[in-house]
């Protein structure tokens, strides 16, 4: 897995992880990554400034190190909650998010996979959605 920081058109900045640097110029290309803050589908690599640090620590790790695995963590801990309390709805996720939205179904915490166009969509008519880090387990029905 690769941690990428990514910049859209309107220069949104956010993190994803991409099974492999072939995998990601695929995505992209399919328009599959799509901007948490606008919905764009343009979207780079950021070139991130290398970061001076002033403080030195002695012996342990570097910073950035640290930073990832912790980040890491951060995302598995994110990871085990949602699926802990989040109904899978797989494929359905966009209609779901929608008549729950609409109140045609009760409100409740979900997570599946969306088309990037279906996200669009949604971001647009201003319901709630959130792209996940990582990969829904997919679970059998
Ligand atoms: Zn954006």
């Amino acid at each position: 897995m690769i941690n990428y920081t990514l910049k859209c058109d309107q220069n949104h900045t956010f993190d994803s992880w991409f099974k492999s640097a072939e995998a990601f110029e695929m995505l992209v290309k399919k328009s599959m990554v799509v901007c948490s803050e606008c919905g764009s589908t343009k979207i780079t690599k950021a070139i991130m400034a290398p970061s001076v640090s002033t403080s030195r620590k002695k012996g342990n790790k570097p910073p950035e190190l640290e930073k990832k695995s912790k980040l890491k963590n951060d995302i598995l801990e994110l990871k085990k909650k949602i699926e802990a309390n989040s109904e899978y709805v797989g494929n359905n996720f966009a209609n779901e998010a929608r008549s729950m939205y609409l109140g045609e179904t009760p409100e409740r915490s979900i997570y599946g996979e969306a088309k990037a166009d279906d996200a669009k969509k949604l971001i647009d008519d201003g319901i709630p959605v959130m792209p996940l880090p990582f990969l829904p387990a997919k679970k059998a029905n």
